[in-house]
């Protein structure tokens, strides 16, 4: 059973006035109707949805292999403009949710059914390859925030995720009861305000962001950022690369995995509709002309990436303005097969390491 509701969110972000207009929507349960925020708001349509598959998945990419994946939702209201999920059967469409509000029940269930099988648990738990636990939804945050303290506190299971939302006061007391066990990576490619409304609409503010990465170091658990996609002449500037690393290590941050942008046709669709500014969208799109289709070693997907020796030299470039700014480095091996076969800690085994249950055979798991 669903339900469905609709309404007008900013583009201009406003954490609060999101949630409160979207609880307020969600509240009314099975009714329709459309709340505007501002003068240039855009429709979501929310619908609530009971997880008919299982919760707790492995994914096709190298870099999470090892670990069970989640989803809290298909879809997912921060809209990125470059998204890599609008291609997938499931994505309800551009400006539209599908919220699993049976999460946690069902993790628990998949869980108690290991244990009665005797099987071992997982080390942790990644949130979210195709979604974001973050996102402004009170009922997607409800469903986090019980899903990870199911693992956190009842499985000495640990949390891994990657966000480009703000991370509520709530988690934040949950993780530091755990840091040990979290690994957080925090999505951020540029400080431009205007920029990031452009490609990441729906996402937290830089400084938010920024604000996030320096409580989670605080409060000791393990944290990176994820400049991933990095935009060919957009993003990737020396200048505004070298302010983003420096505000970053200010904060504590010592790593950062990095890839540039690649195209399929969902993706491109989705940037010649979400893109409005004309001279952006070319300034985007114009270094993938005449490049042709390729495959992604390890998920087996194709895409549109930049020629491998536009990639190294870029990623060189980059690699060395973090350096400068005091941060490692990694590059993500499942995007850039022909660079290297590192991973690029989507999920953090040095935090994996620190949960209750550390036999060897379980980081082989998933
Ligand atoms: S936050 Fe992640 S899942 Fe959500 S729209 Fe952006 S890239 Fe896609």
């Amino acid at each position: 059973m669903s339900s469905t509701v609709s309404m007008r969110i900013s583009g201009a972000w406003d954490h609060t006035l999101h949630r409160a207009a979207l609880s307020e929507a969600l509240r009314s349960d099975g009714l329709i109707r459309s709340l505007a925020l501002d003068g240039h708001g855009r429709m979501v349509k929310v619908t609530l949805t009971d997880r008919k598959s299982r919760a707790l998945t492995p994914s096709s990419l190298r870099c999470l292999s090892h670990l069970p994946t989640i989803n809290m939702t298909a879809g997912c209201v921060h809209g990125c403009a470059y998204c890599y999920i609008r291609g997938y059967s499931q994505y309800p469409g551009d400006g539209a949710v599908t919220v699993y509000r049976n999460t946690a029940e069902q993790v628990e269930r998949e869980l108690l059914s290991k244990i009665k099988r005797n099987k071992q648990l997982p080390l942790a738990v990644y949130f979210c390859p195709s979604s974001d636990a973050f996102m402004p939804v009170d009922e997607v945050l409800d469903q986090s925030y019980c899903t990870m303290a199911l693992l956190l506190g009842h499985h000495g299971i640990g949390v891994q995720f990657v966000t480009k939302g703000a991370i509520p006061d709530r988690f934040f007391d949950l993780f530091a009861q755990h840091p040990d066990i979290v690994a957080g990576q925090v999505g951020l490619t540029a400080l431009d305000e205007s920029l990031n409304a452009a490609i990441e609409p729906g996402a937290a503010p830089p400084q938010q962001r920024l604000e996030d990465l320096a409580r989670l170091v605080d409060i000791g658990v393990t944290t990176s950022l994820r400049a991933d996609p990095l935009i060919l002449g957009v993003t990737d500037g020396d200048d505004d690369l070298a302010a983003l690393f420096t505000e970053v290590a200010k904060r504590g941050i010592r790593d950062v995995s990095a890839s540039y942008l690649f195209l399929r046709p969902a993706i491109t669709g989705s940037l010649r509709r979400s893109i409005h500014d004309a001279v952006l969208l070319r300034r985007i799109l114009a270094p993938f002309d005449g490049v042709s289709r390729s495959t992604i070693c390890c998920s087996g997907g194709a895409g549109t990436f930049h020629p491998v020796e536009v990639r190294r030299s870029q990623l060189d470039r980059v690699n060395r303005i973090a350096e400068q700014c005091g941060l490692q480095m990694r590059i993500c091996g499942c995007k850039n097969s022909e660079l290297t076969n590192s991973k690029c800690h989507l999920a953090n085994l040095a935090a994996t390491t620190h949960t209750k249950q550390q036999a060897p055979a379980q980081t082989h798991l998933w």
